[in-house]
């Protein structure tokens, strides 16, 4: 634990110092107002006791510009050090965004009272950010795979079609199935088969370069892969490399006609336009995995731009 002192008098800051070094705080001290608001960009400490009648600008200024200038989320309490305290003085501490007060001269208990307080809090705070941290990261991942879920995808899809439309930039999608994977299951059972969508996830994930490429469990043993500002000859080379990178696994898999584990894939590119929604990418990559699998699977199809059609590739 770290505490900035903003202090001007050096005595007190001395003496500040000395109580908190009894509590096993750290320092850092400033002795003007913006050399406080400073520091506190460069420290990141944990706590901040602040005097209000500084040299240059006063607590309550470096209280609001601290406030400012911290992140959503982010929070580190505010003790005023005053002389004084009316209600006028602590309603302006607040409203500037202090969270207490504490007056001059100090009690080391009452001081080691409240910062035990503050503490608490601080902690408190952590471990709920983590946490919501972490139901952020689970709300959107596949637990079965680790690729995106369903509910990534669709967000994700729903502001790539936004910016594509902003940007004039084609939009591609890779709708992937693995064949035969009903028979799979029957054959190997269900916990392999889920070993099966572990291994085609991480092939899919290897095949894709691009930092704004999103590999996503689609549900089943259906993938989608976005590919952002990517026009349909990419897309098809990059569904290729796809195709390529799970028969590259040589999973057995003994009623598939290869003899071991394929994904067919439908690729559609649209350069976004507001005339239609994101669904209609869907339902051509659809439409161009459907072609896949009629013309014999473990191969890509391309719905063709502009027109209803699909060619095989
Ligand atoms: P096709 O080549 O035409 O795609 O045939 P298919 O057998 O792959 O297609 P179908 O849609 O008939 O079967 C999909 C199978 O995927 C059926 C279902 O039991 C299985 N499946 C879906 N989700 C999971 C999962 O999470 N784990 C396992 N092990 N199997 C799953
Ligand atoms: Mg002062
Ligand atoms: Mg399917
Ligand atoms: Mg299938």
């Amino acid at each position: 634990m770290r505490a900035l002192i903003v202090e001007d008098s050096q005595m007190s800051q001395a003496y500040i110092q000395s109580l908190l070094a009894e509590l096993e705080i750290d320092t850092v001290c400033a002795s003007d107002g913006l050399s406080g608001v400073e520091f506190f960009q460069q420290e990141g400490p944990d706590l901040v006791l602040l005097d209000i009648v500084l040299p240059d600008i006063d607590g309550l200024e470096v209280a609001r510009r601290i406030r400012k200038g911290e992140r959503p989320g982010e929070w580190t309490p505010i003790i005023f050090l005053t002389a004084r305290t009316t209600d006028e003085d602590l309603e302006a501490g607040i409203e500037a965004g202090g969270d207490d007060y504490l007056a001059k001269p100090i009690n080391p208990v009452v001081l080691a009272a409240k910062l035990r307080a503050m503490q608490r809090i601080v902690l408190m705070r952590r471990e709920l950010d983590a946490a919501n941290r972490e139901l952020r990261r689970l709300s959107s991942v596949d637990g079965l795979t680790g690729l995106a879920n369903r509910r990534q995808f669709d967000y994700t899809l729903q502001n790539e079609w936004m910016w594509g439309q902003a940007q004039k930039q084609p939009l591609s999608l890779l709708m992937c199935d693995v064949d035969f994977f009903k028979l799979y299951n029957d054959n190997y059972g269900h916990p392999q088969g889920d070993e099966c969508l572990r291994q085609v996830a991480n092939a899919l994930h290897e095949a894709l370069k691009g930092p704004k490429d999103l590999a996503a469990r689609y549900g089943g043993e259906e993938f989608a892969i976005l590919l952002p500002n990517t026009g349909p000859d990419m897309a098809m080379m990059i569904a290729e490399r796809a195709r390529e990178s799970v028969a590259a696994l040589k999973m057995p898999h003994a009623l598939s006609p290869l003899g071991q584990v394929s994904i067919s894939l439908g690729v559609a590119t649209r350069v976004p336009a507001s005339t239609h929604t994101s669904d209609r990418l869907i339902a051509l990559a659809d439409r161009a995995l459907y072609i896949a699998k009629h013309n014999g699977r473990n191969r890509a199809a391309q719905a063709v731009v502009g027109t209803t059609d699909s060619k095989s590739a």
